[in-house]
């Protein structure tokens, strides 16, 4: 299959209508797009990705008044997380609407829905006949793709085209919160964060990794994520690891004796933002082992966290 690239909305959204997989920016990272009235597309996401079958899509959506054609309920903590966060990088599980394909959400009655803010996204989910399901743009298990030169990297040959933009302004996947339960349950750590979630809903709860893991909560979560081909080393602040050759670090602290490669964050957004493409330049670079810095919970530091504790293999 020939790869397109483009950067006309209006191409990538002519190639999804007439039942292609397209690549397109988000605020969050790349997604790989299909419409969810084109069932081989779908299938094909899978097939592009090697991603499991009983790994859910997250459905996009250009505006919220879309929500009716994807969902049969809003719930009233649903509508406020809507109210204060969409647009922008937070994904609701609702329960969905018959029109979206089962192949969608891996065989359950409940749907990912999420609304980007990123002006291109916009644009092009605009201009798209139906929705949107849309994973991250990368190869299955590897890091997500935060700018268009890493999803070809990783897609080229097997999707239709590539919509390119610039690098994903977060450079981490959507936070994640299930709606479709009585309390509301955070499944997955994003930009926006669980003390953000806590101003409009309060009661809302942290799932346990039993409860990640366990269908039909959110399937997708058991599956490994983010892992570079090096092997990853987590450590706290303060403790300087005792690095060895051909290794790299990222993190808040000053290059440790002995790394090739260094990424030194001043904050928890440029961490954010640089994770994935570090780990995707170490592996280009052929580094056998990255160490990270573990930063403390709080804020964006729950998502970088859980990234890399699954990076690493700890979950
Ligand atoms: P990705 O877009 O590659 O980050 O993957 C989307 C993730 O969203 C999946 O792996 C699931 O963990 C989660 N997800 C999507 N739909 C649902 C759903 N209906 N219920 C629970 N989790 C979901
Ligand atoms: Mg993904």
């Amino acid at each position: 299959m020939q790869t397109t690239l483009t950067t006309s909305a209006a191409e990538a959204a002519a190639i999804l209508n007439a039942g292609g997989v397209v690549a397109f920016p988000t605020e969050t990272v790349y997604g790989l797009g299909a419409s969810i009235c084109h069932t081989e597309a779908i299938k094909q996401i899978f097939r592009a990705k090697g991603r499991p079958g009983d790994n859910p899509l997250i459905v996009h959506i250009a505006t919220v008044e879309q929500l009716a054609d994807v969902v049969t309920e809003i719930t009233p903590d649903a509508a406020r997380l809507i109210e204060r966060f969409f647009p922008g990088p937070l994904t609701l599980v609702l329960r969905k609407h018959p029109r979206v394909p089962e192949m969608v959400t891996a065989g359950l009655q409940t749907v990912g829905i999420r609304c980007p803010s990123h002006a291109v996204a916009r644009e092009f989910l605009r201009l798209a006949k139906c929705a949107v399901a849309a994973p991250s743009a990368n190869l299955s298990g590897l890091p997500s793709a935060t700018n268009w030169e890493a999803v070809y990297h990783d897609l080229n040959g097997k999707i239709d085209a590539v919509l390119r933009g610039t690098p994903s302004a977060i450079g981490l996947e959507s936070t994640i919160v299930d709606c479709s339960c009585p309390t509301p349950l955070l499944l997955r750590a994003g930009a926006i964060t669980l003390e953000q979630l806590q101003e409009v809903v309060p009661n809302i709860t942290v799932a346990t990794k039993a409860e990640q893991a366990s269908a039909p909560k959110s399937p997708g979560l058991k599956y490994p994520h983010y892992a570079p081909k090096a092997t990853i080393i987590l450590y706290h602040a303060g403790e300087i690891p005792a690095t060895t050759a051909s290794s790299a670090s990222i993190g808040f602290a000053e290059a440790p004796t002995g790394v090739t490669l260094h990424k030194q964050c001043a904050t928890l957004d440029e961490y954010g933002h640089e994770l994935f493409s570090f780990f995707r330049r170490c592996d280009a670079e052929g580094i056998a082992t990255i160490f990270c810095e573990l930063p403390s919970n709080e804020g964006l530091g729950r998502a970088i966290r859980d990234r890399l504790m699954r990076a690493a293999g700890h979950d």
